[in-house]
């Protein structure tokens, strides 16, 4: 073997992924050279005299070339068999549950994205559907463990179910689910796993590798990553009639992103494993400032051994713990707001996954339905230096 072969040979599958993502998808464009793709604003395409269609592409609603890259990147990253983009995260997630059949048995965590929980509820009730939900709550000691949630599924699991909807680590509590336990009790029980990734992104979880059927992401997130897109994914383990159906529903709908969205997504996923590690990183050295601390009652966050996700998300989890934390602070839900008003680093907004580190209150976002603590903030950590942030939660603090 001569030394550049050994050289090349020696570039891991991992390293090779992330020089792909690092490129946008690695494609030049022809016949320009460009090395970023053109954003495709055509809304439809020409047929052939013989109407047959040369590139494939028909309508925008179905195909625009503009979709590519960032599909393109997520698919291998999420080593599936294919993926599609939405308009939002919850355009994606929806779809999921609109290509079930009527009458579907659904299972899904207590502790979710309430914004889909809420919109879960009334669609099932509409559509003669059922929604179990599993909770995390431990009977005995009445405290909130990824056990007791495990448990839960796995007793609602014992009947059939047609979809089993997760998300790992879950908004705002950050609860770990087990992936390849959920994927093994759904599919026993004739169920579909659907994982909402977008928390823990590609670059920490990989949802496929573990058994699940489906990946979903709120790409508003980090993929993004900037604050500027609203988009969504879902990636498939299987390109079945499931997904041919959920194919079919966007183009049918016209969910999907515009392709300036898309265009802006695929550039701001090209720093993803850049972005993700530095703010899980800064999100680990925060927690464990805050960890113990006299003013905080609990740190919440996977990567802290006192977690009760922690042994899950080792090893589920590779490369951080994600950015996303919650801080529930001592004084209750007073305390919790004032502190937040006086924040001056940290920005008061909802979302998450961004350059810039946000805050929120989410007992007061939720409304009377939420289950969070009223004590409790939720964190996005972003890629300021780390220092910032934790001087400005201590003089919040001492304000
Ligand atoms: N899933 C999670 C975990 C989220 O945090 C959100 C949005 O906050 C969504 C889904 C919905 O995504 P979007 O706002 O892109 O519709």
């Amino acid at each position: 073997m001569s030394k550049s072969d050994k050289s090349i040979s020696s570039v891991s599958d991992q390293a090779r992924l992330e020089a792909m993502v690092a490129q946008g998808g690695g494609r030049v464009s022809k016949p320009w050279g460009d090395v970023t793709p053109p954003i495709h604003m055509a809304s439809t395409y020409e047929r052939e005299p013989d109407l047959s269609y040369e590139s494939g592409a028909v309508y925008t609603r179905d195909h625009n070339p503009s979709y590519l890259p960032a599909e393109t990147m997520l698919n291998e990253m999420e080593g599936g068999a294919g993926a599609l983009l939405f308009s939002s995260g919850m355009a994606a997630a929806v779809t999921v549950f609109q290509a079930l059949p009527a009458g579907a048995r659904i299972v899904a965590p207590a502790i979710m994205y309430w914004g889909l929980r809420n919109w879960l509820i009334q669609f099932a009730e509409k559509r003669q559907m059922r929604v179990d939900f599993f909770h995390f709550v431990d009977s005995d000691s009445a405290q909130m463990t990824d056990e007791a949630g495990t448990a839960d599924l796995a007793s609602l699991l014992g009947e059939p179910a047609d979809l089993v909807w997760i998300e790992t680590p879950a908004n705002p509590t950050w609860e770990l689910t087990d992936i390849a336990v959920a994927a093994r009790l759904a599919h026993a029980a004739g169920a579909r796993l659907a994982v909402d990734s977008t928390v823990s992104t590609p670059v920490h979880t990989r949802p496929l590798s573990f058994g699940a059927d489906l990946v979903m992401h709120s790409a508003t997130k980090a993929l993004n990553g900037h604050s500027d897109v609203l988009a969504g994914a879902l990636v498939t383990a299987q390109a079945d009639e499931f997904w041919q159906d959920i194919r079919s529903q966007r183009g049918g709908g016209g969910a999907v992103c515009g392709p300036m969205e898309a265009w802006l997504l695929a550039r701001g996923m090209r720093t993803l494993f850049l972005r993700v590690r530095a703010a899980s990183a800064s999100a680990a050295t925060f927690a464990a400032h805050f960890d113990g601390h006299a003013d905080i009652l609990r740190v919440l966050y996977p990567g802290l051994a006192s977690h009760p996700g922690h042994e899950i998300a080792r090893a589920q989890m590779q490369d951080g713990f994600g950015a996303m934390l919650s801080l529930r602070v001592r004084g209750g839900r007073d305390r919790a707001v004032r502190l937040a008003g006086r924040l001056e680093v940290f920005k008061r907004a909802t979302s998450l996954g961004s350059t810039e580190s946000l805050v929120e209150h989410r007992a007061s976002v939720e409304g009377a339905t939420t289950l969070c603590p009223d004590d409790l903030l939720r964190l996005s950590i972003g890629i300021e230096p780390v220092e910032t942030l934790i001087e400005d939660v201590e003089q919040a603090l001492a304000n």
